[in-house]
């Protein structure tokens, strides 16, 4: 007996042993499926190769996008980052097994899903059912047709060189859906993608810096070549780095491309020539000031020139930048100013001088001998000089309330234009005998709202310049006709001196006057036609001249019937 029960226990055995040996046969194939898996995942995970361009990080995931699906044996790779400006995960491309338009229309907010739920506790989830289980979102296991699924965090680690890790962040989260054969993830499957996760974590923080970085010298070259300064950067290899669209045009060198060429082959201009060598050869900053003639207006401009050498990291120069700052006007500016102070004092000297004398000489007329018609002749004229010392000074502080950018108060009335222009027209006759000062109404003349003191003003100076620069006299016609809606349109024209073409624009800029022989002779300070402008424009009218040289000027206004509302 016992041996046929030994036989039969050796049997079972050897029945238990060949078990085991396919067990362990399997155990072996699956272990070595397994090794294969890791070893393609790992291959996966090799650092992403040095990356040059946008394109290439799109290269770099898609290939991790398909490789992660077919690791995992997946339909569908996703992932998704956080938008912070509208705290959603939204899906980015590339993605593996979703079409554009699902791509498009995949987005969630950060607190809300499966997705929701990963990005904010960092711990992968995997979804047996998608359709019943209560995470997830309807709409989006529908529009994506999920059936199960793995959802991993993407988190990016900052680490030291001893590989301690300085900061983490969860930058988004990484899906795969749709295990094939119908079957569902395993905790392998989270094992595998959490190692995948961390190189395309890696990857996209890349790219994001990347594209952060192309932004920001995007940004940073548009916002130079917008300036309104001419900006040159040349590297110390004297090769132009950057020159913007104002420096183009400054140095005559509009539409051309010339980033990459050697500074002394495209700038022409000597003296600019030099500043750029000085800049790149002596690693100084340096300021100075230079004209030379601009080919697109062909007129000489002044410039400060600033250059100053810029340095990398390590502070070693790499390149200058030169800076050039049109201050042409600035110039002018100046230069009128010094002959508007000159010419100021002699305004104000000239009255005074002649109130003073005529006061003198009644003073020292203690027998009478002047009779009672010359003393109010005298009279008569001081009190004229007054008037114009007054007006002199009431211009004065009117340009500097411009200049302080406050606007001329208007007191408002009805005003007969027809007898204003009479009462200047009487006043102004009273200052010449050499001219005849003929007015010329339409008898539909309309009244209009308006400052009369301000009207009375622009007329005065108007007709008084007419007066004064035609010193030969002649006739003074004053035109005044309604023009549309019930505005009015009047002309001053003389037939004086006239005023040359070129300066035709200027000569209601402030402290600018036609300077020739004739006008020395005629005294004046350069604000009267300035103040004229601003006060039509207060009006909500405009000015405009027409002249000629040697035949006389028009002077035309217009001004509405009423001022528009002043702006709050
Ligand atoms: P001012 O007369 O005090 O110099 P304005 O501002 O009134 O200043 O005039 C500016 C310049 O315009 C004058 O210097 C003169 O050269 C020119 N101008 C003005 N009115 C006339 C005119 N009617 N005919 C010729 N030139 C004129």
């Amino acid at each position: 007996m016992a041996d046929v029960e030994l036989q039969g226990k050796v049997r079972q055995l050897e029945r238990k042993i060949d078990e085991y040996k396919e067990l362990i046969a399997r155990l072996e194939k699956t272990n070595r499926e397994m090794e294969q898996r890791l070893k393609t995942a790992q291959a996966a995970t090799e650092p992403p190769p040095a990356i040059t361009a946008a394109p290439e990080f799109e290269e770099t995931l898609k290939r991790l996008v398909q490789r992660i699906s077919m690791i995992l044996q997946a339909e569908k790779c996703v992932f998704m980052l956080l938008e912070p400006e509208s705290g959603e995960l939204v899906a980015k491309s590339p993605a593996y097994g979703l079409t554009e338009d699902e791509l498009r229309t995949f987005r969630i907010r950060a607190t809300q899903g499966v997705s929701g739920e990963v990005f904010r506790e960092g711990n992968p989830i995997i979804l047996y059912d998608a359709v019943s289980d209560p995470r997830t979102m309807r709409e989006n296991v529908a529009l994506l047709n999920v059936k199960n699924g793995v959802t991993v965090p993407l988190i990016v680690e900052k680490r030291d060189e001893e590989n301690r890790v300085l900061d983490r962040q969860t930058i988004g989260v990484l899906h795969v859906f749709n295990k094939r054969y119908g079957n569902a993830f395993s905790d392998e499957d989270v094992r595998l993608l959490q190692v995948m996760s961390r190189s395309a974590a890696a990857v996209i923080a890349n790219a994001q810096m990347y594209l952060q970085v192309v932004e920001e010298k995007e940004k940073l070259e548009s916002a130079l070549e917008s300036l309104a300064a001419a900006l040159i950067m040349v590297g110390l290899n004297g090769k132009v780095m950057q020159m913007n669209a104002s420096a183009r045009t400054v140095l005559g060198l509009d539409g051309q491309d010339v980033a990459g060429k050697p500074y002394a082959e495209v700038v022409k201009e000597e003296k600019v020539r030099q500043i750029i060598a000085a800049a790149v050869s002596n690693n100084n900053d340096e300021m100075a000031e230079v004209a030379f003639t601009v080919p697109s207006e062909n007129t000489e401009r002044i410039f400060r020139v600033q250059s100053s050498v810029f340095r990398n990291e390590e502070d070693k120069a790499i390149g200058a930048v030169i800076i050039f700052n049109d201050i042409t006007e600035i110039r002018n500016i100046e230069r009128l100013k010094t002959a508007f102070v000159s010419t100021v004092s002699h305004e104000l000297r000239t009255p005074l001088t002649s109130i003073k004398g005529f006061i003198s000489t009644l003073l020292q007329d203690t027998e009478g001998y002047y009779d009672e018609e010359t003393r109010h002749e005298f009279y008569t004229i001081i009190d004229q000089e007054c008037d114009r010392l007054t007006r002199l000074i009431s211009d004065l502080l009117n340009v500097s309330r411009i200049e302080a950018g406050r606007a001329l108060d208007l007191n408002l009335k009805t005003v007969n234009m027809a007898a204003l222009i009479e009462k200047v027209a009487t006043v102004q006759r009273s200052y010449t005998s050499k001219h005849t000062l003929s007015v010329k109404l339409s008898p539909a003349l309309p009244p209009i709202t308006a400052d009369e003191d301000k009207v009375d003003q622009i007329l005065t100076n108007l007709v008084s310049n007419a007066i004064k620069y035609s010193p030969n006299g002649g006739t003074i016609t004053v035109l005044g006709v309604e023009d549309g809606d019930e505005g009015v349109k009047i002309s001053i024209i003389d037939q004086g001196m006239g005023i040359p073409k070129e300066q035709l624009g200027k000569v209601f800029e402030r402290f600018h006057r036609v300077d020739n022989t004739d006008t020395r002779k005629v005294g004046g300070t350069g604000i009267g036609l300035y103040l004229v402008k601003h006060l039509v424009e207060a009006h909500g009218g405009r000015i405009w001249v027409e002249s000629e040289v040697g035949k006389g000027s028009n002077f035309t206004f217009v001004l509405p019937p009423e001022p528009p509302e002043e702006e709050e």
